[in-house]
């Protein structure tokens, strides 16, 4: 009904209502004259036409004008839920969402996935010197840059302040690393201009990569990729360091 009305418009849905309306109280009318044995007078018909032509609109407006804004409401708050407002990224619960639909498919099809979980270097220290604006700023460059790597069929998601998740179907581990390299080597080379300053930043990774299956959840894939994250951290940061189940 929602879809109906919103695809015919507010104006269209008044018109088509108010003239059912209208229709229904003439129809009204003329079957009650019918029982009652007499000709529906002029002025009975003039009033069936009258007041639905009057009322219809005034009710009908309104509340037409209600579910267009809630459906435009909830289109923005889907947009919200699935896409990260910094980066454009998406979001924790719609990259894990996702990823879970094409963990099956490429358990079916017996094809590697890799998992990336990234993490910015030292974030803390960026803010410190340039403020939470310009930390702001190398959160969306990094997002341009890694985009500008994968391929669209790729998927990259932000799961919390500087912490990222990259999902590469049908990847097996010597791909992944490959990438990830050139992941390394864009962010070593990307300099992010922010007020009189150049930042500089890297990354850490924990790469997983593995055949899906039955017995391997995507939470404990996404756990493993986090300690090999702090496995890379703790052998001195901007590098990756992988594992293959
Ligand atoms: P490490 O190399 O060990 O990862 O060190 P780190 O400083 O990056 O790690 P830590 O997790 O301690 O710091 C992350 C910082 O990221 C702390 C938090 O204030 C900052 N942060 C979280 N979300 C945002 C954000 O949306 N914008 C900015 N500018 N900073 C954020
Ligand atoms: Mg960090
Ligand atoms: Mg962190």
């Amino acid at each position: 009904m929602r879809q109906l009305i919103q695809s015919l418009g507010t104006l269209a849905t008044v018109l088509i209502v108010t003239s059912f309306s209208v229709l229904c109280s003439v129809a009204l009318t003329l079957t009650l004259c019918f029982f009652e044995q007499c000709e529906a007078p002029k002025i009975a018909i003039a009033t069936a036409i009258a007041i639905p032509s009057f009322v219809a609109p005034l009710v009908t407006w309104p509340l037409v004008g209600l579910v267009m804004q809630i459906d435009s409401l909830e289109k923005e708050m889907r947009v919200m839920a699935t896409y990260d407002q910094l980066t454009g990224l998406l979001t924790r619960q719609a990259i894990f969402d996702q990823i879970e639909q094409v963990m099956h498919l490429a358990e079916r099809e017996q094809s590697h996935i890799s998992v990336l979980a990234v993490d910015l270097d030292r974030f803390k220290d960026i803010n410190d010197t340039h403020g939470h604006a310009g930390g702001d700023e190398v959160l969306k460059s990094f997002a341009i840059t890694v985009k500008a790597i994968l391929r669209k069929s790729d998927y990259f998601g932000r799961i919390g302040g500087e912490e990222f998740i990259i999902f590469l179907p049908n990847t097996p581990e010597e791909a992944a690393l490959a990438l990830s390299e050139r992941l390394h080597q864009a962010i070593r080379g990307s300099v992010v201009a922010y007020e009189q300053s150049s930042i500089r930043y890297s990354a850490s990774i924990g790469l997983v990569s593995v055949l899906p299956s039955a017995d391997v959840s995507l939470e404990e894939i996404l756990k493993q990729a986090d300690q090999l994250l702090y496995l890379a951290k703790r052998q001195g940061r901007d590098c990756t360091v992988s594992y293959n189940g």
